[in-house]
């Protein structure tokens, strides 16, 4: 039991059919669906955990599509509503030799960008026991508009708030604003997951050492959470805090490793919210969805690559 309501951008990632080429140098693109709240929704479905997700795709055969993909995965999408006017959003995304990812977005405005307040679908959010949101979702209006009430409605309803942050530097208008604008509802959430990068993008200090953590701290928070990618994830809690190591893996693609870690975690607490006040359930939750990010890594793809609860399970066991 429990239900998680994502908020925020479902969209067709295309991406290379081979690797380490540049967009340009590309020979062909490959469709993936994506759009990390979309992710987070599969991901805890296909754990068996009760999701929906809330969003705005285009009346297009890539927004159909899109809400076919939610429902194949058991999500519940009834609160999928469908832009007549606009597209769904696209984004080209290829992995430099760097290891970065590039991305060029095709949103002038896209379908997810013109969810109003009014197109809310109240009776799903206010079921949710987590609602989890990213902050995409708050770069433009009226969708800007429309995710803050939803935090509202979610919140006077008795949910827990989960926020993923991702500064997609090139969608702002620049640095600056992304940080101002993703900060500016960091307050509301009960529990916010980072990456390193973002620490250092939030905080303007590349370390994850714990004084710096700190400063992203409220002392409303009941888990702030920084994923560390193979090294695993370090958790602060009200009364506890501490790291936890992941699980030894072959890695392939990293795509979509952050939100099968938020599914895994967010499914684990509906199931037990007791675990945010207990340091060895805390701990098992965040070893499962250091699993669940691990074995998505050794697959290519992010919603192809969410593991199933006997496979995370499995990789558990025989380590
Ligand atoms: P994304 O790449 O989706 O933006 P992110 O940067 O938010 O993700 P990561 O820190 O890369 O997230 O990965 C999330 C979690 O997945 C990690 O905390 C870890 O538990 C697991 N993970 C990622 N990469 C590996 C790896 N190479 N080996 C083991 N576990 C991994």
């Amino acid at each position: 039991g429990g239900l998680v309501v994502s908020f925020g951008e479902m969209l067709v990632d295309f991406v290379p059919t081979v690797a380490g080429v540049s967009l340009a140098e590309a020979p062909a693109f490959l469709k993936a669906p994506g759009g990390a709240p979309a992710n987070v929704s599969i991901a805890v479905a296909r754990l068996g955990g009760e999701a929906a997700f809330v969003g705005k795709l285009g009346d297009d055969e890539f927004g159909r599509m899109l809400a076919a993909i939610l429902r194949d995965n058991a999500v519940d999408d009834g609160a999928v509503v469908f832009d007549a006017g606009a597209r769904t959003a696209l984004a080209f995304v290829t992995l430099r030799a760097d290891g970065e990812r590039e991305f060029m977005f095709y949103r002038n405005p896209s379908a997810d960008m013109l969810l109003t307040a009014d197109e809310l679908n109240v009776d799903v959010i206010k079921r949710a026991a987590v609602f989890h949101y990213g902050s995409i979702s708050l770069i433009a209006e009226p969708c800007r508009s429309a995710h803050l009430r939803a935090m509202e409605i979610a919140k006077e309803a008795g949910a827990l708030l989960s926020y993923d942050p991702n500064p997609r530097e090139a969608l702002w208008s620049s640095r600056e604003e992304a940080r101002i604008k993703i900060l500016s509802i960091w307050d509301q959430a009960d529990i916010v997951k980072v990456s390193e990068s973002e620490v250092e993008f939030l905080t303007g200090i590349d370390s994850v050492e714990d004084d710096v953590v700190m400063k992203l701290w409220r002392p409303t928070f009941k888990l702030l959470l920084v994923t560390l990618g193979g090294q695993g994830c370090k958790y602060y809690a009200r009364d506890f805090r501490g790291v936890v190591p992941s699980y030894k893996i072959q890695q392939v693609d990293t795509t979509g490793a952050g939100d099968a870690f938020v599914g895994a975690l967010l499914r684990k607490i509906v199931q037990d919210p007791s675990s945010l006040q207990d340091q060895e359930k805390l701990e098992e939750a965040i070893k499962f969805a250091n699993a669940c990010g691990a074995i998505t890594t050794t697959r290519k793809g992010a919603i192809p690559s969410l593991p199933t609860e006997i496979e995370v399970l499995q990789l558990m066991e025989n380590a």
